[in-house]
C-alpha cells in the first residue's frame, strides 16, 4: 500500500498528477465525482505558459506538442486608456517558441484525459470521495456510492470546494472581491480576426468600465470589470448591445458562455494532513484571481510536485515549497486586482498620470499593459 497513490479530482490537476505519479512508476487511481463523459462549461483558463507545457513534456513525451497545436499564439499587445492608445507592441513568434499557448481549459483537459487512458491509468467515474480516514499506515477512501480505496498517499485535487481538504481538517482562509467580473466567451466569426491580446481602461463602449479582450482558439474571452453598484446579472442580459461595441472584429458575435465571478485570493493552511499522508494540489490548496494565468498552470506545477514527494518520500518539503509558491501567486495575482480596483487615490493618479505621460514616455504605457497581469512569471517560481 505505501508506494500506491489514489488522485481525487479529474480536473486539469488531478489528471497532470495521476500522469506524473505514473510515469514516475507508481501505479495511481483516478477518482472523480463527474460522468467520464460530462464537460463543464465555459473555457476557463486560456493561457497555458511554457513552463507548464515543458512539465507536462517531461512526463509524457508528446503532450506538450499535442496541447501547444490546438492552441493559439498572438504576437500583439494593446493598451487603451478612454478609447485612445496607450500601449502597443509586437513582436515575431510562433507555436514553437511563443512563451505560451491560448485555448480553452476543456481541450487541454481532454488531451489529459486521453493521455492518462492510454497510459492505462485506472480511473473511476461518477462516484464522488465522501469520506477520508488518514493515518500513519496509509488513507482509506469511501466513495458515495459506498466504494472503498486503500492507498499510501492521496493526492487531493478535488477543487475548490475540496471533500478531502474537509474531511482532514485543513482550512482555507482568505477573502472574496467585492467587485464583480463579468466574463464571456464569444466564438470566431467566419473569418478570424487578428489575434491580438488587448486591454482597455475605461472602455467608452461600456460607460468606463475596464475591459480584457483575449484570443484563444475558437473563440475570444472578454472581460468587463463591474463598477460599485453596478447588476452584473443585467450586464450580462445586455451584452448583445454592447459586445458589438467592446468586440467590432467579430461581427454579430455568438456567446459561448457567460459567468459572473468575485475572485477569491485563498490559501490552505498546510498543503498536506497531519500523518504526511494527504496532499493538497491546484484549487483544493489556493485560490486565485485569474490575472497572470496562475490558478490552473501553478496546479499543474503542484501535480508533478506532489507526485514527485509521494515517489521520493519528501512530502513535508512538498507542503512548505508549495505552500510558498501559492502565497507568492496570490501576493502577485493579488497586485493585479489592486491595480484593476484602483481604490486609492493615489493608485487612479497614477494611472491617470501614466495615461497622459503615455505619448511623450513609453515606459508609462508599457507599465500600463503590465500591471493588469501582475509581475512578470519568471520573477516566481509559479
Ligand atoms: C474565468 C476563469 C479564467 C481562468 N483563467 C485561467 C488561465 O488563463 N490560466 C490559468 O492557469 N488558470 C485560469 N483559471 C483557473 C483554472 O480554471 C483553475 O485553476 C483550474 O480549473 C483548477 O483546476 P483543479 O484541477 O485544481 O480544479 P477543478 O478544475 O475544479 O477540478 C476539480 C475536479 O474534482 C472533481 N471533484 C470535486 N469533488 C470531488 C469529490 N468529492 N470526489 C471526486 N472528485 C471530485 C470535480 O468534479 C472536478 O473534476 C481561470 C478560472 C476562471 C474561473
Amino acid at each position: 500500500m505505501s508506494d500506491s497513490v489514489a488522485v481525487v479530482g479529474a480536473g486539469p490537476v488531478g489528471l497532470a498528477a495521476a500522469l506524473a505519479a505514473h510515469s514516475l512508476g507508481l501505479e495511481p487511481v483516478l477518482l472523480e465525482a463527474g460522468a467520464r463523459t460530462a464537460r463543464r462549461p465555459g473555457s476557463r483558463a486560456i493561457f497555458i505558459h511554457r513552463a507548464t507545457l515543458d512539465r507536462l513534456e517531461r512526463i509524457r513525451p508528446g503532450l506538450s506538442a499535442e496541447i501547444s497545436g490546438q492552441g493559439l499564439v498572438w504576437d500583439t499587445k494593446r493598451t487603451l486608456w478612454a478609447g485612445r492608445q496607450v500601449h502597443l507592441r509586437t513582436y515575431p513568434t510562433t507555436a514553437a517558441t511563443a512563451p505560451f499557448s491560448s485555448l480553452p481549459q476543456t481541450v487541454v483537459e481532454d488531451v489529459l484525459r486521453r493521455a492518462c487512458d492510454e497510459a492505462g491509468i485506472r480511473s473511476v467515474w461518477g462516484d464522488p470521495v465522501a469520506d477520508v480516514d488518514s493515518g500513519a499506515a496509509g488513507v482509506r477512501l469511501r466513495t458515495r456510492s459506498g466504494g472503498v480505496y486503500e492507498a499510501g498517499h492521496v493526492i487531493a485535487a478535488d477543487g475548490s470546494r475540496s471533500t478531502v481538504r474537509e474531511r482532514v481538517g485543513i482550512a482555507l482562509r482568505g477573502s472574496t472581491s467585492e467587485t464583480e467580473f463579468v466574463v464571456i466567451d464569444v466564438a470566431d466569426g467566419p473569418v478570424r480576426a487578428p489575434a491580438e491580446r488587448i486591454f482597455h481602461y475605461r472602455h467608452p463602449g461600456v460607460a468606463g468600465r475596464n475591459v480584457l479582450l483575449v484570443p484563444f482558439r475558437g473563440g475570444w474571452r472578454v472581460d468587463v470589470q463591474c463598477r460599485p453598484g453596478d447588476d452584473a446579472a443585467r450586464l450580462v442580459a445586455n451584452a448583445p448591445r454592447w459586445l458589438p461595441r467592446v468586440l467590432p472584429q467579430v461581427p454579430d458575435p455568438e456567446i459561448t458562455w457567460s459567468s459572473v465571478y468575485r475572485f477569491q485570493q485563498r490559501l490552505a493552511d498546510r498543503f498536506a494532513d497531519a500523518s504526511g499522508r494527504v496532499l493538497l494540489a491546484g484549487e483544493a490548496a489556493h485560490l486565485l484571481p485569474p490575472f497572470g494565468a496562475r490558478g490552473m498552470n501553478s496546479g499543474i506545477s503542484d501535480a508533478v510536485a506532489a507526485a514527485t514527494a509521494v515517489r521520493e518520500g519528501t512530502v513535508a518539503d512538498y507542503a512548505r515549497a508549495r505552500q510558498e509558491a501559492a502565497e507568492g501567486n496570490i501576493r502577485a495575482a493579488g497586485a493585479a486586482l489592486d491595480h484593476l480596483l484602483a481604490v486609492r487615490p493615489a493608485q487612479r493618479g497614477r494611472q491617470w498620470a501614466a495615461a497622459a505621460l503615455s505619448p511623450l514616455w513609453p515606459k508609462a504605457g508599457h507599465w500600463l499593459d503590465a500591471a493588469p497581469y501582475g509581475p512578470r512569471i519568471r520573477k516566481l517560481t509559479y
